[in-house]
């Protein structure tokens, strides 16, 4: 656990930065993340989906380079 995310948890949307209240509807994702609506829910969700995206095809580059690197070495 980092040392701030004690200090941040729970206060304020993790997407827009709006005040999350003691009356305010929180809607948590990923355990530690809380978020005003499910819109800004949503939100964080299609940006973390999009980097996983992106992740897995820069891992799928990188392991193609190996392969030839690996195929060149051989050879
Ligand atoms: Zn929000």
């Amino acid at each position: 656990m980092l040392p701030y995310a004690g200090a941040h948890f729970l206060e304020a949307c993790s997407l827009c930065s709006k005040p999350l209240g003691h009356n305010t509807d929180i809607y948590m994702y990923r355990g530690n993340n809380p978020f005003c609506s499910q819109e800004c829910r949503q939100e964080q969700i299609e940006i973390d989906e999009a980097k996983e995206r992106r992740w897995k095809v820069a891992k799928k580059s990188n392991n193609k380079t190996n392969v030839r690197t690996g195929t060149v070495a051989v050879a």
